[in-house]
């Protein structure tokens, strides 16, 4: 049976790696009818919205979107589109999951982690106040029992349901005393639910040096909103980089998929994108319609692709561009 889904090209490398999503999906036959809706930079300069309320309705009705990057001008007053879309539907888990791929050039070829990012509250919960006489600004970090035991409870759930065996809380306590607290407390509380499961601690700082030491060491990580932005980074730089790494936005009604990285706009209408990244995020909008043949077939060919460097886009070292990628995958699917 047919399922529909919202699909948010967004801007910059947005459309040229969305295609890639599409015609793979295409060619293997994803029984996926796509409702079309943008949102941001290419919404307003069609006239629309920033959000247009199509968007919200569609999101509403499929219960799932997958969505291409989308630009926040800087300084011209704009909310992040992505961040919003967040708030509306209460996307409360953002999932990174960050692993070796064989054949891919990176400094390690041993990191398998899952990093959940709270995704409504910290520095992102747009708290933010301008003073003009004094020149001054407040960015207050809002972090609440309630978000914070539900997303430590998310991943360690998460842990649980796919045999994982260690969650790691990142926090900065030292120093953030009442926001540590309450996200440390959460860990305490959630971690008596799941006795199978080894836990631990690190500060964010120590946190960061421990990846790129021994990245081996850390298996699910559950962190505040900005931590978790910054060691998505982090962790997709151990893995060959930004163009590998899928995301998903998850609520207790809705899910949207997207890639880790933004819009790229340095190489944005070059054909130098790489779609992985889309491509993956697109394998686990699969998994999460219970459509697991077409995500592991895609998953499979997509590998089989990244193993041959030269098949690889310029940011992996190869020679091929956004389409010529694309097709090799699709003439590597069984
Ligand atoms: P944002 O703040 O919106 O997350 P950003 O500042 O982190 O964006 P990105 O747009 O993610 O920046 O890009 C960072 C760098 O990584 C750029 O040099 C870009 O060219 C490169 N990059 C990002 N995504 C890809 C991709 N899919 N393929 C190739 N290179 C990419």
């Amino acid at each position: 049976m047919q399922k529909e889904v919202t699909l948010i090209a967004g801007d910059g490398i947005g459309p040229e790696i969305i295609i890639s999503v599409k015609e793979i999906f295409t060619a293997l036959g994803v029984p996926i009818t796509w409702e079309e809706i943008n949102a941001g930079i290419a919404s307003l300069d069609s006239g629309g919205e920033l959000i247009p309320q199509s968007l919200i309705d569609s999101v509403n009705k499929n219960k799932v979107a997958l969505k291409g990057p989308i630009t926040t001008p800087v300084g011209k007053g704009f909310k992040s589109v992505n961040v919003q879309l967040r708030h509306i539907f209460d996307l409360y888990q953002n999932i990174r999951p960050c692993k070796s791929t064989p054949g891919v050039i990176s400094k390690f070829d041993n990191v398998d982690t899952v990093l959940f990012r709270e995704n409504t509250e910290g520095l992102y919960a747009g708290l933010e106040l301008y003073d003009d006489r004094l020149e001054m600004a407040d960015s207050i970090a809002r972090v609440t029992k309630k978000g914070s035991l539900r997303i430590v409870r998310a991943a360690f759930e998460y842990a649980r349901k796919f045999g994982r065996e260690k969650v790691t809380i990142v926090h900065k306590a030292n120093i953030l005393k009442w926001i540590g607290k309450i996200f440390l407390d959460a860990g305490d509380e959630v971690a008596k639910d799941y006795p199978e499961i080894e836990v631990n601690d690190r500060i964010i700082d120590n946190m960061c040096m421990q990846l790129v030491i021994r990245p081996e060491d850390y298996d699910v990580i559950v962190t505040t909103n900005l931590f978790g932005d910054i060691l998505s980074d982090l962790c997709a730089g151990l893995v060959g980089g930004l163009g590998l790494v899928a995301g998903a936005n998850i609520g207790d009604k809705v899910a949207i998929f997207e890639a880790v990285h933004g819009s790229a706009p340095d190489i944005a209408g070059q054909g130098l994108a790489n779609p992985t990244a889309i491509i993956r995020s697109s394998i686990l909008m699969l998994k999460h319609l219970k459509l697991n043949s077409f995500a592991e077939a895609i998953d499979l060919a997509l590998n089989k692709t990244l193993a041959d460097p030269q098949l690889c886009t310029a940011d992996l070292g190869g020679a091929s561009d956004t389409q010529q990628f694309t097709k090799s995958i699709i003439s590597n699917i069984n």
